[in-house]
């Protein structure tokens, strides 16, 4: 019997590990795409368009509707945000973000295809799950202009959108920087910090796994931790949403000394540190300075960001965490996702997106078909400690019978 635990326990430590060391693998394939097919995708320009079809061609094969918000950039180029909900078992909120848009001179790896190959790879992970909280999944444009994109989204939220939001997750310039932080919290007036909660979580999730995250120094005026500026969080911090900001890169000179904007990198190759518009943000040269820090980084966000979307409670709680190899809940679907499959086998309507379903039809759709292999994954492990038994079983008749022998 020891046997048999001792081979279960086995091959569940193993799936684990294999989980585990996948995370982040989404995110990079979906990087090498955005870098190579669409350089210098600044708002309003072929490239970013382009890029924003391909978007929402990546979620509507995960699943997910994609609506197009559009706004009208200060020089008069039009731009459009991409939002997606991911139904829970709450109308209560996260909002996962990132902006699309680059600077027009770069490949915009680090900023920030990063940060969208990383919403991208928790969208798929997050289709077909059941998770406490819903997930707005929106993905920016404008934002090299000064945050024209997420400006627009906050100024027409009405006050009930307002109030489902429990929190705002940006991702922002992931792949390069010296270090991964997790800025969060708003400086209030009295000097005190609000909305520090979720930052705290993920600190003791980056704890927990090892990854190794930081957060702003608290230097040049900025309160340690903050982070408010700098990125599509600003105008929600405006507005008191709590937010975590995650980006990688470094609060200190190339003497070591701390400074309050960020630099990216002490490499001396890389001249003042900057390496987000500049020659250096493309994902080949990138990875010629910092071998295997791409992925490594895209890893541990990944790991992180995908906790606290399957763990956030609509009070801010964080739920034990259901390992992946375990049991995986019954798939539901809501009227806003459908199965991988589904959508990639629906028929193809006169506006190019698979045909809106009913829930109940979702629902239908969904039992209809086979497992997932998540799903597959706990029979094959029954099957194999099944197999085990029989083995072990039948090894002890044949020694008990050749014992009999003997005699
Ligand atoms: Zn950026």
């Amino acid at each position: 019997m020891a046997a048999i635990i001792c081979y279960f326990a086995a091959v569940s430590a193993a799936a684990e590990e294999d989980n585990i060391k996948n995370f982040g693998n989404i995110a990079a394939g979906m990087l090498e795409m955005l870098d190579q097919d669409f350089p210098g995708r600044e708002t309003g320009t072929a490239s970013a368009d382009a890029c924003a079809d391909w978007l929402e061609g990546q979620m509507n094969s995960f699943g997910y509707r994609v609506e197009r918000q559009p706004f009208t950039m200060p020089d008069g180029a039009a731009g459009q945000n991409l939002i997606s909900l991911k139904t829970g078992n709450s109308e209560k909120e996260i909002l996962l973000c990132a902006h699309y848009d680059s600077d027009f001179a770069t490949h915009g790896a680090d900023d920030n295809g990063s940060g969208v190959s990383l919403v991208l790879e928790t969208a798929k992970r997050l289709a077909g799950k059941s998770i406490p909280c819903s997930v707005r999944i929106i993905y920016w444009s404008g934002e090299e202009a000064g945050m024209i994109g997420s400006k627009a989204y906050v100024e027409q939220m009405t006050a009930e959108e307002q109030e489902r939001i429990l929190c705002v997750i940006n991702v922002d310039s992931i792949a390069a920087g010296d270090r991964r932080y997790v800025h969060g919290g708003i400086p209030q007036e009295d000097g005190s910090v609000s909305g520090i909660w979720l930052q705290k979580l993920a600190l003791e999730i980056s704890e927990e796994y090892g990854l190794g995250m930081t957060t702003h120094p608290g230097i040049g005026g900025i309160p340690a931790g903050t982070r408010v500026q700098g990125s599509d969080q600003m105008f929600f911090a405006y507005r008191g949403i709590p937010y975590i900001y995650l980006e990688a890169s470094l609060y200190s000179d190339q003497d070591g000394n701390d400074k309050p904007h960020r630099v990216q990198t002490a490499d001396s190759r890389v001249e003042g540190g900057q390496i987000m518009h500049s020659p250096w943000d493309e994902l080949e040269k990138i990875r010629s300075l910092f071998p295997g820090r791409a992925e490594e980084h895209l890893a541990a966000y990944s790991r992180l960001v995908y906790r606290l979307c399957t763990g956030l409670t609509p009070e801010g709680q964080l739920l034990e965490a259901v390992e992946e190899t375990e049991a995986v809940p019954e798939t539901t679907f809501s009227a806003e996702t459908a199965s991988d499959t589904a959508a990639q086998t629906a028929p193809i309507t006169e506006t190019g997106l698979p045909p809106v379903q009913t829930e109940k039809e979702e629902r239908d759709t969904a039992t209809q078909e086979e497992g997932t292999e998540e799903q597959k994954r706990p029979i094959v492990i029954w099957l194999a400690a099944a197999a085990a038994c029989l083995v072990f079983a039948g090894g002890a008749v044949a020694w008990a019978s050749l014992k009999r022998r003997k005699r």
